[in-house]
């Protein structure tokens, strides 16, 4: 990890929690020892203490207009969150979003001012015969010609196989997400993907895991232990 680079811990909540558990979760996340040197982000927005920044899980490519459902960069500052997960493989699977679409939003949102948590990784028919590097570069490549500035942007390596599934990638599999070295120089490159507590560490150490987005594990608190993987 280059020393300009700060280790980044994202939680993604998903569609999760109530007032009352997610109460008690904040509660454990606003008392947890934040290192100084590792940036905290959480989605969704809630009652969370400013040393942990909120990201939204989604927006749209456009300021304003009849869009029923979605919510611009605009509203997500207006909600004081700084940040929002793009190219999710959720949204990208399960809500049939194209690499052309993510590209606008990412372009948007960082015109607009947000950090951008920028998702890619490939499906299992797609790791089986051999064509990750080539899913995985045309994911990144939409990214990138949608990026001027790199300084808030964090790209999150997410093979979907390992999403919810409690199936880790390996820690080389973890550091081997083949993108472009310019980038890589210049921006954290999180993985994610079943990350747990336990396993924190060893992929933390991997020199390209500059971090993580967590799904489950970011709903309990164990994600205190992630935040402090690098410690
Ligand atoms: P998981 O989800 O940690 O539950 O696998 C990761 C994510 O989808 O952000």
């Amino acid at each position: 990890m280059a020393p300009s680079r700060k280790f980044f811990v994202g939680g993604n909540w998903k569609m999760n929690g109530q007032k009352q558990n997610l109460g008690e979760l904040i509660g454990t996340l606003n008392a947890a020892k934040v290192p100084a040197d590792t940036e905290v982000v959480c989605a969704p927005p809630t009652k969370l203490d400013p040393k942990i920044a909120v990201a939204a899980q989604n927006c749209y490519k456009v300021t304003n207009g009849a869009f029923t459902g979605e919510i611009s960069p605009g509203m997500i500052k207006d909600c004081r969150a700084t940040w929002v997960v793009l190219g999710h493989s959720e949204r990208r699977y399960v809500f049939g979003e194209s690499d052309e679409l993510i590209g606008q939003k990412v372009a948007h949102a960082l015109a607009e001012g947000l950090g951008v948590i920028a998702c890619i990784g490939e499906k299992l028919d797609e790791r089986e015969p051999g064509i990750t590097e080539k899913v995985v570069f045309e994911q990144t490549k939409v990214i990138v010609g949608n990026v001027k500035d790199w300084s808030k942007v964090v790209l999150a390596y997410k093979p979907v196989w390992a999403i919810g599934t409690g199936k880790t990638a390996t820690p080389q599999q973890a550091q081997e997400s083949n993108i472009s070295e310019a980038v890589a120089q210049s921006t954290p490159i999180v993985y994610g993907g079943s990350v747990t507590g336990a396993t924190c560490k060893e992929l933390a150490s991997q020199p390209d895991v500059d971090g993580f987005l967590v799904g489950g594990a970011s709903l309990k608190p164990e994600f205190v232990d992630i935040i402090n993987a690098k410690q």
